[in-house]
This record gives C-alpha cells, sequence and structure tokens, in this order.
C-alpha cells in the first residue's frame, strides 16, 4: 500500500472529525481509527466537495450518487468485524473510500467490490491507483447478483438500502460469515446477520438511516 502524506489542513480536519466519532460513540475500534487515518477521505471526493471532505455527511460524487458518510461507515466496518486475510464483496463501489479501508483491514485478503455506473466504476479504480491497493478489485454489473465467480465470501456489504436482502447475496456468503446492509423502504436499519450451519442469523440492528436505493433484478427495478 501507498501511505499519502496528508497536508496540515486535512490533518486537522480528521482529527476533529476522529474526535467526534469517538465522542458520539460511532467509532470505538483502533483498527477502524488507523483505516481513517491512512484512508483520508478527501483523496476520494470531488474537487467541488474537497472543503467538505471532513464532515459528518454524506457528500455528492456523480450519477446522483453519494460517498457515505463518515460515521456510517465507521458504524458498518465495525460491526462487520473484518480479519487479516478475509475475502469481503461489496456492492455498491460509489468512491471507493468504503472500499479502500475494507481493503486496509482485510490485508493480506481480498476485496470485490460491484458498482453499476462505468463512470464510478473509472472514477473508484483511479481513486484506489493513488493507494496502490493491489487488493480490492472494483467490477462493472448488478450486484444485486453478488459476484458468484469469487465467492463464498467471509463478510458482505452493502451500501445502499434494500427493502430486502437479495438472495444470491445470502447464497455467496460463507458459514459463519457476516453481511451487513441498511434494509427498508424510505427510512432503513443497518442490519447484521450471520450464516451459520442452522441458517441466517440475526446479530443486530440499528434504525433510522438513508441510503441511495440498490437497484437491479434483486433490488429497485430501474
Ligand atoms: N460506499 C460508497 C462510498 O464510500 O463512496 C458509497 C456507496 S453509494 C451510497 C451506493 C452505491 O451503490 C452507488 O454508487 C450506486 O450506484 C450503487 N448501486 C446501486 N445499486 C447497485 C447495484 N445493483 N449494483 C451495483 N451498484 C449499485
Amino acid at each position: 500500500m501507498n501511505r499519502i502524506k496528508i497536508e496540515k489542513k486535512y490533518q486537522i480536519a480528521l482529527n476533529d472529525l476522529i474526535s467526534s466519532l469517538r465522542d458520539s460513540g460511532f467509532l470505538n475500534d483502533y483498527n477502524v481509527e488507523n483505516a481513517f487515518r491512512n484512508i483520508p477521505r478527501h483523496e476520494f471526493v470531488q474537487t467541488s466537495e474537497l472543503d467538505r471532505a471532513y464532515y459528518n455527511e454524506p457528500l455528492s460524487i456523480m450519477k446522483n450518487q453519494t460517498i457515505s458518510q463518515p460515521g456510517v461507515v465507521s458504524r458498518m466496518t465495525e460491526w462487520l468485524d473484518i480479519k487479516n486475510g478475509q475475502k469481503i464483496l461489496e456492492i455498491g463501489t460509489g468512491s471507493a473510500w468504503q472500499t479502500a479501508i475494507l481493503s486496509y483491514l482485510a490485508g493480506t485478503g481480498t476485496v470485490y467490490s460491484v458498482e453499476r455506473h462505468p463512470e464510478l466504476v473509472k472514477f473508484a479504480r483511479e481513486n484506489l491507483e493513488k493507494f496502490k491497493l493491489d487488493n480490492t478489485h472494483v467490477i462493472l454489473g448488478d450486484g444485486s447478483l453478488g459476484y458468484p465467480q469469487a465467492s463464498p465470501y467471509d463478510r458482505i456489504i452493502i451500501t445502499a438500502a434494500c427493502t430486502e436482502i437479495p438472495l444470491p447475496l445470502l447464497e455467496q456468503l460463507s458459514e459463519n460469515g457476516l453481511i451487513i446492509a441498511p434494509v427498508g423502504d424510505s427510512s432503513q436499519s443497518l442490519v447484521l446477520l450471520k450464516k451459520t450451519s442452522g441458517g441466517i442469523v440475526k446479530i443486530k440492528n440499528e434504525s433510522h438511516y438513508v441510503f441511495v436505493p440498490l437497484l437491479g433484478k434483486f433490488g429497485k427495478k430501474v
């Protein structure tokens, strides 16, 4: 991985963001904090949004999509409990900021990330290239189908709202694997599920999140 030197103004803003996420209980894991420090968010936003890169807010990228809010990224990443060497599937690459954080935590593992907009696939690949994260693969396609070619996955994260978790994704999760997704209509709950030998078990959930919709065959119809 290529370490990027962070300019002082961004470093101050990043420190403030980390303190406020810690104070509000959205950042508790030292490894996730390290990922936030090593994968600076301003490298994943559009130039017009640079001044707001460390606000705890989603920001527009392109194609009417958003880079997720830092507090949501820290919450989902912490719940996923990623271990070195794991194979991870992400649905909804967007800017690839979350992808890069997953890649950092997976270490010797691999991250597959599926995005439906070609423009965002290009943007995501360019952003990842700056860090030389060679354990990531960004794939153009309908993520509601998952990515069966590399399954099963130890962890799956869906970064767009689904009314129910697409069945192909549950099928592509390994036994003892975890999957996290925002589930609901206009407002969603973050839901963390585990696949056990006896079936799918809910581990925890938290309400009042709002994501852009997951489109596609097993998502909202385009
Ligand atoms: N986590 C991303 C980041 O850090 O920039 C933001 C993800 S954004 C909230 C949700 C993404 O899901 C959008 O880029 C959208 O195009 C994508 N998406 C929606 N439906 C999809 C589908 N069926 N397959 C792949 N990507 C999809």
